[in-house]
């Protein structure tokens, strides 16, 4: 399928990403070389996922109370945690002994996180879910349920076209629920604006715990500490430059791995792990960009830091754009959903944590009046500032932020 004016001509497709999208610029500065480019006709293609869950299949319109007794069949699951789920007025949680409640809600709002064109529904439902279980991960949280506020355009339970999409999204964020063993223990349905040209609109919350006392929070680091990261950087953000320029097929994708992008693994693992052999000083989740999160950091913990440039782990997707393009997706890209964690410096940090690679990055320094919050060290060792680049809502014009990449 190509750009057309029915769809999106490539300018207000750029204006989506770049308004909507964190990756946006990179996005920008990958795809303005050429005339319209083309993208993949993801709604006619066989779902890529492999973890597929089949969604009980209707033929027929559905309404809000049938839907949500779709949801309920699909997603029984019990868990001692979740004493009361799915059918009732609220929901009834019961956190082990020893711990405190984590609770954190994300959107994930079609033209703002993803396209209906261009991310796979599966993938859709992924992300929305992944973002969550990411803040949870960030503090060293474990899940203890789900829930989901939906709003569907009408046509979306009225054709089969609408009710398959809802279906593969459902398969997608069930997929990882279950990875994580997080029951989906309710939520809202609603009737979005607009009628059949209303957006599709998705919040997600989600409950969890940590040991009394002991979620990692932002605010924990000292100077002196060491800065690290887990896994690698600006892979989400060059494979959505890589789909928007058709260098990869969606069709071609037979697991969920290595798909930074379309299916982020959120670090549940690696948090607790922090938390249990109380290793880390500070931490949150990459969602923003490194630039802007690890400024979240420092502004939390009073600290500066320096990051040394070749230390940084470029995703091997990103390292295809080129040196100075895969630089900018690893700093500013976002939605790698990576950890970004401090440490005392006499810590013998192991080379993986639960699997995930760590890498150390820097140190945090103490703040000093004329030292920049971030430096950057290149490798022919000069400093320089690294200012926020990543996303950030309501942060003045396409402009601008283009500006600040450059
Ligand atoms: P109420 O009118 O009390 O808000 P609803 O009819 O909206 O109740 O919801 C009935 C049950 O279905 C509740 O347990 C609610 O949490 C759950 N529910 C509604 N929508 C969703 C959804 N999108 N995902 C999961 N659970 C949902
Ligand atoms: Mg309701």
């Amino acid at each position: 399928m190509r750009f057309t004016n029915r769809h999106f001509n490539l300018q207000s497709l750029l204006s989506v990403l770049c308004e909507g999208n964190k990756l946006g610029t990179l996005v920008q500065q990958t795809v303005t070389n050429g005339s319209p480019c083309n993208y993949h006709e993801s709604a006619t293609r066989p779902p890529p996922f492999m973890l597929l869950h089949k969604m009980t299949k209707t033929r027929t319109a559905l309404g809000e109370v049938g839907l949500i007794e779709q949801i309920r069949r699909d997603f029984t699951a019990s868990s001692k945690a979740v004493p009361l789920g799915i059918g009732d007025d609220c929901a009834i949680l019961r956190p082990p002994p020893g711990s405190e409640v984590l609770v954190t809600t994300d959107f994930t709002l079609e033209g703002r996180h993803f396209l209906r064109d261009l991310h796979p529904p599966e993938s859709v439902g992924h992300r929305c879910l992944a973002r969550g279980l990411s803040d949870l991960a960030a503090m060293g949280g474990t899940p203890l349920a789900a829930f989901l506020s939906l709003a569907l355009p009408p046509s979306m339970l009225a054709t089969s076209a609408g009710r398959d999409w809802v279906q593969r999204f459902f398969s997608g964020l069930r997929a990882l629920a279950e990875m994580h063993r997080v029951p989906l223990a309710g939520g809202d349905t609603a009737e979005s604006p607009n009628g059949n040209n209303g957006l599709i609109l998705a919040d997600i919350v989600l409950v969890g715990t940590a040991p009394k006392g002991e979620a990692l929070r932002r605010s924990g680091a000292v100077a002196g500490d060491a800065l690290y990261v887990t896994g690698q950087l600006g892979g989400a953000a060059a494979e959505l430059a890589m789909m928007l320029k058709r260098h990869r097929r969606i069709l071609s994708m037979a697991t969920t791995e290595n798909h930074p992008q379309l299916s982020p693994e959120p670090r549940l693992d690696v948090g607790e792990s922090l938390v249990r052999r109380e290793l880390a000083t500070a931490c949150l989740d990459i969602s923003d960009g490194l630039s802007t999160d690890l400024y979240h950091l420092c502004r939390a913990s009073d600290v500066c830091a320096e990051i040394e440039q070749a230390a940084l782990p470029i995703h091997p997707l990103a390292r295809k754009l080129g040196a100075k393009a895969a630089l900018r997706a690893a700093l500013h890209g976002g939605e790698d959903y990576e950890l970004l964690f401090s440490a005392p410096a006499s810590v013998l940090m192991p080379t993986s944590l639960a699997g995930v690679p760590v890498t150390r990055i820097g140190s945090l320094k103490k703040k000093r009046s004329g030292r920049p919050l971030i430096t950057m060290i290149a490798p022919n060792g000069t400093h320089e500032e690294l200012k926020s680049g990543g996303w950030e809502h309501f942060s003045g014009t396409l402009k601008g932020r283009k500006k600040r990449l450059q």
